[in-house]
């Protein structure tokens, strides 16, 4: 903690604030501080609160569609036209090579405010039952969707942008109002998202409210407090765990999006050089600091060292370093922190009979860089096959058969993501259909879209995020009867 000036501000109640005390965000690429950040508490957290209640109980933004739909249109606008300033951020505060805002990271996720204004005018809001007679009398029944109410909304550090949005569009279409806390190693770029609110929106004072803090205190008082009413939280399966007993005091509704280590199963017939190809790049995207990236490899027992040898060819092709370079592919870990511990989980996994083909340690030179890492013949039952690592390392498991193959994908506590590989769709598909997962890419295929549905199976998560279904995550049902005339 320090008592530098805050380079962003606070969002509360329409107003933009700092605090006494900040706390400082490194440059992950350099390991240079970037800024300094509000360090919010409780009582940041209560005012923040406070002035959600307030908005939702005493104005009309849960009722009015038309003024939701133009602020999201608004929002949306005011995005593209910052684009770049949330970009540079980007970039430089989460360590996520350029490329990389072009899609996921921010360009993708601006198009997701998009696709929730379009939707607003023509979503479905009531649907009738018609008339059911009922102790000697006719009643008409209906049912309404209603905003669901106060927003809590607790995002983690490796997408910002796009899990902040991906709440927060959905959210405020359903007429909710929202506190959004960001991760205490990216402060910045989500105080970017609250400035640009309210400074240049007319989301009405309180509607949408954006913390920064360092420690737990605020967002634990977000999960616990009586006035909120929905808890939406992006972050690790332990932190969900406590959200989830947190919110149980209040009987909130709570909405989680958690971990992952999800399979990508190599059939016997797939193309194996295109496959490897996919699967070295897909294991070091944002440095592996992805909760549905394919971290365990499921190949054929006899085509095991083949593949192993094609993997680590295309992990030596990947251009790794500065992420302001559009050139570059792998960005480095967040932090120090995060590069102990998946260096930790490496050092474990080779102690526990996994081979170190290529990687293991990390980068000479500034900022928190870890090499392409690829573990072969790895034990599905071991550390490095179980546990998330969110760093850039991919584990290679054989298998004997299509049948093994489908009970090692399902051997694992998570089920947010997959992907199969086969010469026949209908074959990956049939594969695919066998996993307990969320998600599925079949040859290559991708999911991700504003209208897709994203989020987990087992302990990756609860509720969906995205299209229609993340909507309804953010909408009560009321359901209504009448005598019928
Ligand atoms: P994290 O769980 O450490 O922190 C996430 C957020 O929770 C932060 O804002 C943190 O301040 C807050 N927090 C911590 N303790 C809290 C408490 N007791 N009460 C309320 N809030 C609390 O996660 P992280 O390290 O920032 O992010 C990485 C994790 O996020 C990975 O496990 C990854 O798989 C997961 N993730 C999941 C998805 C998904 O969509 N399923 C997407 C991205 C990341």
């Amino acid at each position: 903690m320090t008592d530098k000036a805050p380079d962003r501000r606070l969002l509360i109640d329409g107003r933009l604030s700092g605090t006494a005390a900040t706390f400082a965000s490194v440059n992950p690429a350099t390991g240079a501080v970037l800024g300094h950040a509000p360090d919010a508490g409780p009582a940041e957290a209560e005012a923040a609160i406070a002035a959600a209640r307030n908005a939702f109980d005493t104005t009309s933004w849960a009722t009015d569609r038309d003024l939701r739909a133009r602020c999201l249109d608004q929002l949306h606008g005011v995005l593209v036209d910052h684009k770049e300033e949330l970009r540079a951020l980007t970039i430089t505060e989460v360590g996520a090579p350029h490329q990389l805002t072009t899609g996921a990271q921010l360009e993708e996720p601006i198009g997701v405010v998009r696709w929730y204004a379009d939707l607003l005018p023509t979503y479905e809001f009531s649907r009738d039952l018609g008339v059911h007679e009922a102790r000697g009398a006719r009643h008409h029944r209906w049912v309404e969707k209603e905003a669901a109410g106060v927003v809590a909304a607790i995002i983690p550090y490796n997408y910002p942008n796009q899990i902040a949005l991906a709440k927060l569009a959905p959210a405020l279409a359903a007429g909710c109002t929202v506190v959004l806390k960001g991760a205490p190693d990216t402060p910045l770029v989500t105080l970017a998202l609250g400035e640009l609110i309210a400074e240049h929106t007319d989301i009405p004072p309180g509607v949408v409210n954006v913390l920064s803090s360092s420690g737990a205190a605020a967002g634990e008082l977000m999960t616990t407090h009586k006035d909120v009413d929905v808890v939406t939280f992006t972050g690790s399966t332990a932190t969900g765990r406590r959200i989830m007993a947190a919110a149980s005091g209040t009987v909130k509704r709570v909405f989680l999006e958690l971990g992952g280590k999800s399979p990508m199963v190599v059939l016997d017939d797939a193309d194996l050089q295109a496959v490897s190809m996919m699967a070295a790049f897909m294991s070091c995207s944002h440095a592996g600091q992805g909760c549905a990236i394919c971290t365990r490899l499921l190949v054929p027992r006899a085509r095991h060292d083949e593949i192993v040898e094609m993997v680590a060819g295309g992990l030596a092709h990947i251009p790794v370093g500065d992420p302001t370079d559009p050139a570059v592919y792998m960005g480095p870990l967040i932090s120090e922190r995060q590069r102990v511990k998946v260096d930790a989980m490496v050092q474990r996994a080779v102690a526990d009979g996994a081979k170190l083909v290529c990687g293991g340690e990390r980068m000479p030179g500034p900022g928190f860089f870890y090499k392409p890492t690829l573990l072969a013949g790895v034990d599905p039952d071991s550390e490095i096959a179980q546990e998330e690592v969110f760093g850039p390392v991919l584990s290679v498991i054989p298998y004997d058969d299509e049948a093994e193959a489908i009970r090692i994908a399902n051997n694992s506590a998570y089920g947010l993501s997959g992907a199969v590989f086969s010469a026949s769709d209908e074959r990956a598909v049939g594969v695919a259909r066998r996993i307990r997962s969320g998600t599925f890419s079949i040859n290559g295929g991708s999911y991700f879209a504003p209208d897709s549905p994203f989020g987990g199976y087992k302990q990756s998560g609860v509720g969906r995020e995205y299209g229609l279904e993340g909507l309804a995550e953010f909408l009560e049902t009321k359901t209504f009867g009448a005598v019928a005339k």
